[in-house]
């Protein structure tokens, strides 16, 4: 027995299982299409929705930038300072959601993890959505506060459960839009839940903002409840093809967040490159209507293309599940479709559960619909195949 023997057999097991994870080198910027071992492949797998991560405006705003302020922040913000640049960030984000004040953290997973862990603490309670992306779900073991874990979007089952527990101190969490199924939040009745019972509403708004709602702001937007909701997580790594992760809210919550939050206190502030790059990018967002008018339309295109080839899909996000189920036949599916010239990630256990694997494609503003009727019908044809040969 060696010191790695469990390790070994760990990754052994994975291999086994179609479970194990490996790296594809890119060698172009992620945009919609993108260069990969020499050839032009259509990228249908990346959440720079808004194909902000290649944009030439965006790119020289980090020019002035560099020499502005340099590369790295050198340390956390309490203990170094902070440029002009995150403290504009932060107002441009309090402006574009409507809240008193908002605070950067280095990623959205950061940022979901430090705001969890500050806002509970043993003997207090979180309900969080059995979908809720991983980082939520981290942020709420962290915690060491109850968790209660209520059933998919199903607020009969939170209510159930929040009534039980009303009196204490916590929060009630969820993705807005959930980011492997590309379903909403029930908003309405999560909020009405949270503020009846006395708890605090937290919502993620990494797949809706830039995506979502009549101005592309995100679920508040798309219900129409400007405001409804307490602490707003979003991410500036997707829609706005940057990196790093925010939290709006009230001004008591962001000065709570900085004094308390483990991860903003005890953490590198990001790069002003990448804080440059997002306040460009959300600056070009506001001005651009067209890019999510396109996203929008694009959605509807290629859900329409699927269904008409044999795969009856409806989404109103970005992100489109084809239903695969076994895990080698998912691996499978996608390298052969790469292999045809279109990336799509298959998506395994743990991101999902066992045996219901899934091809997650994804939808960019910049996508042609021709590009996105040819990829329906290759998809098609891959997923027949697969089936008839029963891999
Ligand atoms: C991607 C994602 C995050 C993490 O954001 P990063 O900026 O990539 O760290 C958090 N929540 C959801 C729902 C996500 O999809």
């Amino acid at each position: 027995m060696s010191k790695w023997s469990k390790i070994e057999e760990e990754l052994k097991n994975l291999k086994k299982n179609h479970l194990y994870r490996t790296i594809k080198i890119i060698e172009s910027p992620q945009s919609s299409h993108i260069l990969y071992k020499g050839k032009d492949i259509l990228m249908l797998s990346s959440n720079s929705y808004l194909d902000f991560c290649n944009d030439m405006k965006i790119k020289q705003s980090i020019i002035a930038s560099l020499e502005k302020y340099g590369i790295g922040s050198g340390g956390s913000r309490l203990t170094t300072g902070t440029t002009p640049a995150h403290i504009e960030l932060e107002k441009l984000l309090s402006t574009f959601t409507g809240r008193q004040s908002s605070l950067i953290f280095n990623s959205g997973f950061s940022a979901n993890t430090g705001a969890i862990t500050a806002l509970c603490k043993e003997n207090d309670v979180i309900f969080s959505d059995e979908q809720n992306h991983a980082s939520i779900i981290d942020g709420c073991r962290q915690s060491k506060a109850e968790v209660i874990i209520y059933k998919h979007n199903d607020m009969h089952d939170l209510e159930k459960k929040v009534k039980s527990k009303q009196g204490k101190h916590g929060i009630i969490v969820s993705d807005g839009v959930f980011s492997m199924s590309g379903d909403i939040v029930k908003l309405p009745e999560l909020i009405k839940i949270a503020n009846n019972y006395g708890f605090i509403s937290m919502i993620d708004e990494a797949h809706s903002i830039g995506v979502i709602g009549k101005h592309g702001k995100g679920c508040e937007d798309y219900y129409q409840m400007y405001g409804c909701i307490d602490v707003l997580m979003g991410t500036l790594s997707k829609s706005f093809g940057s990196e790093g992760g925010f939290i709006s809210g009230s001004n008591n919550l962001i000065e709570y967040l900085k004094n308390k939050s483990r991860n903003f206190i005890f953490s590198t502030a990001i790069s002003p490159l990448s804080v440059v790059a997002a306040k460009c990018s959300i600056e070009c967002f506001i001005n651009q209507p067209n890019c999510i008018k396109s996203l929008k339309e694009n959605i509807k295109w290629f859900c329409k293309c699927l269904t008409e080839n044999g795969i009856p899909t409806e989404s109103q996000t970005a992100i489109i599940p084809i239903k695969i189920g076994n895990e080698k036949q998912a691996t499978h599916a996608s390298q052969i479709l790469l292999n045809r010239g279109y990336f799509i990630s298959a998506i395994r256990y743990p991101t999902v559960k066992k045996g219901e694997a899934i091809l997650r494609a994804t939808i960019m503003s910049t996508h042609t619909k021709k590009e996105l009727s040819k990829a329906a019908q290759e998809i098609s044809n891959v997923i027949l195949k697969i089936k008839s040969q029963n891999i």
